[in-house]
């Protein structure tokens, strides 16, 4: 579908051979190997007004009516029973770079759909899954959707650190534990009283007007590896030190946010960076859109703003 879609030489082509020019620096914050990009061509996704007022708008461009004419879509069926559409990213970070939408016009909301994004990183052990929360990076906060972007596109999943970002990380084998776990682990953004008295999870979040507490996450299943190239599973029993088995397992990142936007976004033009965090900067890739930004953000401002953004839960 992506060398379709890219072959048809619609606005996806463009992008992703922009992508190619995307300037990089590399930034080690204490330890942590981060990166900044600057790529031009997401100047929509950094400044996007997600107010009701400007949703109401704008035509949902991940509903059918919405998409564009060189856009495929795949239908992909999830074992709970939703829909999704599988879609070239027309505004990519990596390559390649897919929407995951709904096939219903709902809103950006994880728990009812957590279920099939973990189902999804296990059909899908190539890419990496990940939901922006409404607040929290989302461009299409009035659409459920999630993105896939390859394996180790993101610097948090080779190099796990709770310090980068109050990231927790959460690993099972079994997908319903998993799923067990990881709400576990989001209760902790509620206010246990709320979330009690209206037995919803999602209940009683730090911003009271909001539907879920503000959240990043980030999910991958990692295949069982194999062992002199003979999948463990069909090796004799007992032949083989249990160490050198490895079986499949779940992996969750979730990054709990306090703010949407950090105070340097909202500064005068002299000192404006324009950097709008979502899951990919809270995982270890600053988006930039303008050159002033890329040059105004040093490693300790990058820290300095996932800091003022993240939540301490834990
Ligand atoms: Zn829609």
């Amino acid at each position: 579908m992506f060398s379709r879609e890219l072959a048809s030489h619609g606005r996806a082509f463009v992008n992703y051979q922009a992508l190619s020019q995307v300037e990089v620096k590399d930034m080690t914050i204490d330890g942590f190997p981060a990166k900044l990009f600057f790529n031009p061509a997401r100047v929509r996704s950094v400044m996007a007004d997600v107010s009701p007022e400007a949703l109401q708008k704008r035509a949902c461009f991940l509903c059918p009516d919405g998409v564009e004419e060189h856009q495929l879509t795949h239908n992909w069926d999830s074992p709970t029973g939703h829909t999704y559409y599988i879609r070239v990213n027309p505004f990519p970070i990596f390559s390649p770079h897919f929407t995951v939408s709904s096939s219903v016009h709902e809103r950006q909301e994880l728990l009812p759909h957590l279920e099939s994004m973990l189902h999804l990183a296990k059909e899908l052990p190539e890419m990496t899954i990940f939901y922006n929360g409404p607040m929290c990076g989302a461009s299409a906060p009035d659409h459920m959707h999630f993105q896939a972007v390859p394996r180790h596109s993101l610097p948090i999943e080779d190099h796990f650190d709770t310090n980068y970002a109050n990231a927790i990380l959460v690993q099972e084998t079994d997908l319903q534990t998993h799923l067990a776990a990881v709400k576990k682990v989001l209760a902790m953004g509620t206010i246990p009283e709320e979330a009690s008295q209206t037995g919803s999870l999602t209940a009683g979040a730090s911003h009271a007007e909001e539907y879920e507490p503000r959240w990043n996450i980030v999910s991958w299943y990692e295949p069982a590896q194999q062992v002199d190239g003979v999948p463990p599973i069909g090796r004799p029993y007992g032949l083989l030190d249990a160490s050198l088995l490895d079986i499949g397992k779940f992996n969750t990142i979730v990054f709990f946010r306090k703010e949407s936007r950090p105070q340097c976004f909202f500064a005068p033009e002299q000192e404006r960076i324009l950097f709008s965090p979502a899951t990919v900067e809270m995982a270890g890739i600053g988006i930039v859109a303008n050159r002033e930004s890329f040059d105004r953000l040093t490693p300790a401002r990058l820290r300095d703003i996932i800091r003022e953004v993240a939540d301490e839960i834990v």
